[in-house]
């Protein structure tokens, strides 16, 4: 399959997503980096980011909660290139009743090669990255390629 580009710019679209054992250690993390979240634009699940919002004040695009198809919303606007990066603090302890929404968007962040922290060393390791400030090339499989793909009927 040929290859295309797509740039993510200075400033990202980061959608964020803590599981409710999780919620605490992301708020955490997202006090500790405040200052650098608020030069991007946030989204998050609806709970996620009731508690952004309401404990840091920090201005989020909320979609429904994860288990009402939160997840899902985001992953399609992965698909549609309108989110950069994913800080998903998932649980590794608990099984969710909407595991497979979890599933499913973490493999679309896998298939349009999306950034992911999937815990706070992960978001700690990547928002010290210098690419953070800078615009970002990411490299993706054409799928124009497949979606024009012959199909023998
Ligand atoms: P919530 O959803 O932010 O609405 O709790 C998170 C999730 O469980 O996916």
């Amino acid at each position: 399959m040929s290859e295309k580009t797509i740039v993510i710019g200075a400033k990202k679209r980061i959608a964020l997503i803590a599981h409710d054992n999780k919620k605490d250690d992301l708020l955490e993390w997202a006090e500790l980096n405040k200052e650098h979240l608020i030069e991007n634009r946030l989204f998050a699940t609806g709970t996620t980011g009731r508690l952004l919002q309401e404990n840091l004040g920090l201005n989020v695009t909320r979609f429904k909660s994860g288990p009402l198809g939160g997840d899902l919303q985001i992953g399609a606007l992965i698909t549609e290139c309108e989110i950069d990066f994913l800080i998903f603090f998932w649980d590794p302890l608990e099984s969710q009743p909407h595991d497979p929404d979890v599933k499913a968007l973490l493999r679309l962040a896998a298939v349009w090669n999306i950034p992911v922290a999937c815990n706070r060393a992960s978001a700690d390791f990547m928002f010290s990255s210098p690419l953070m400030h800078q615009e970002y090339a990411r490299v993706l499989p054409d799928y124009d390629d497949y979606q024009n793909r012959e199909i023998n009927l």
